[in-house]
């Protein structure tokens, strides 16, 4: 069972008491779940993990839920770890490994953080919520609403890929397509859920999304057998995925399980749309609005990142970097990857091969350097973006086409 103990903000020393609905911190930061994690220790071991279940609710002593009958489960998480045994060889890294969320419910690690968000509201009695998604959340809130019996309110950009339109409606989901951006789609909640009674769930505006994504950080300990590896690939959009994944690695050395060491965090982003990337080279703490987003990697068509003080102290203290990549080469690097390794990823995890690709030429990874790739999401979500690649033409021009793809 957890060990919540209260929840206190990422900026200002503020707490909070657990067992309410909370939001952002008065000071407008978003706040962080904290545990007894002495009490876990006495009471928990590493070694008890194989007998727990086979979803990332073998954590469940770090996970906020307290009442079993609120867990909402569809089976997310404890994804598997793949060596990319050729593209690494391509790519000059031996010992390149993917971590394969694509797997995941609504095919995206996006299921892991809204099954903690969802069972969360399910446990405080919320009835309705609501977010403005650019993708992959709205189809994951979709569907652990539904199991939840929790009314959803989505709100989406208009040109979202069709999985997440189709995705949401055949939940069940109350959708409004929003001619703008995430940014939008986020500000139309903010306005409308005083009068409707929502509940906001809107990336890092809800505390417990951050509980569910920091399991990538435990299992990807647990499958390395504890030592963790020299870099980790992020395709960041909202960042939190990685944030959530250096509060794991701070639990883990707290709970002994785990040693001072961190690997170097490195953020992915997209040329139409790189505002992280750009406060990295610049120096700066917080990220400036990136004007006309835009970029076929809906996860990463963020604007502005709540969270991008969080991240961008992640990647320095780790000693990581980040790197914007075209959506063409993120592309052309997903289906080099399914050729070479039988992985479908979706643009965001493609990216990151793209990035990769970069970082040796410069000397930043060398061979011997263990190398994990979070691939995000499915490739089959994100036909339409593919499709750009693969144009169904008349005649026999398969052949021609197939070259687009470069095996090095
Ligand atoms: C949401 C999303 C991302 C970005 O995740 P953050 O943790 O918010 O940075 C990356 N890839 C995919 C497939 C996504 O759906
Ligand atoms: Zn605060």
């Amino acid at each position: 069972m957890t060990t919540l103990t209260h929840l206190e903000c990422s900026a200002c020393p503020k707490r909070y008491e657990a067992g309410k609905a909370w939001n952002l911190c008065e000071c407008g930061a978003p706040l962080l779940v904290r545990y007894d994690l002495a009490a876990a220790r006495q009471g928990w071991s590493r070694e008890w993990l194989a007998s727990g279940p086979s979803s990332m609710w073998r954590y469940a002593p770090v996970l906020p839920v307290s009442q079993p009958s609120a867990l909402v489960t569809l089976g997310e998480g404890w994804t598997p770890l793949i060596k990319a045994r050729n593209y690494g060889a391509s790519a000059g890294l031996p010992n390149l490994w993917v971590k394969d969320e694509g797997i995941n419910p609504t095919g995206s690690f996006k299921a892991r953080g809204l099954a903690c968000a969802i069972s969360m509201c399910k446990e405080l009695g919320i009835s309705k919520v609501a977010l403005g998604s650019a993708g992959n959340a709205a189809s994951a809130t979709a569907a652990y609403a539904a199991a939840a019996g929790i009314e959803a309110h989505i709100f989406m950009p208009k040109d979202v890929p069709q999985a997440n339109y189709i995705e949401c409606m055949s939940f069940g989901a109350r959708v409004t397509l929003v001619d703008g951006l995430i940014s939008d789609c986020g500000r139309m909640v903010a306005e409308r859920k005083a009068a409707e009674g929502w509940y906001e769930i809107n990336t890092l505006k809800e505390p417990y999304r951050i509980e569910g994504k920091k399991t990538m950080g435990y299992e990807v300990a647990e499958q390395f057998r504890w030592r963790l590896p020299k870099a980790i690939f992020y395709p960041t959009g909202g960042g939190v995925g990685l944030i959530g994944m250096w509060k794991a690695f701070e639990e883990m050395e707290a709970l002994g399980w785990t040693g001072p060491e961190r690997p170097k965090m490195i953020v992915v982003q997209a040329d139409g749309c790189a505002p992280v990337v750009r406060a990295f080279e610049q120096g700066k703490d917080r990220c400036e609005f990136w004007e006309n987003a835009n970029t076929v990697s809906a996860g990463l068509r963020v604007p502005k990142p709540l969270g991008d003080a969080l991240i961008l102290r992640a990647v320095r203290d780790s000693g990581g970097t980040c790197v914007a990549v075209s959506d063409r080469a993120s592309l052309e690097a997903g289906a080099r990857l399914a050729r070479l390794d039988g992985i479908f990823a979706a643009p965001e995890g493609a990216a990151c091969f793209a990035a990769l690709d970069r970082l040796v030429q410069s000397g930043f990874l060398t061979a011997d350097d263990e190398v994990l790739v979070y691939n995000t999401g499915a490739g089959l979500k994100y036909l339409e973006a593919y499709s750009t690649l693969f144009p169904r033409t008349a005649g026999g021009e398969a052949d021609k086409l197939g070259g687009l793809i470069t095996p090095r």
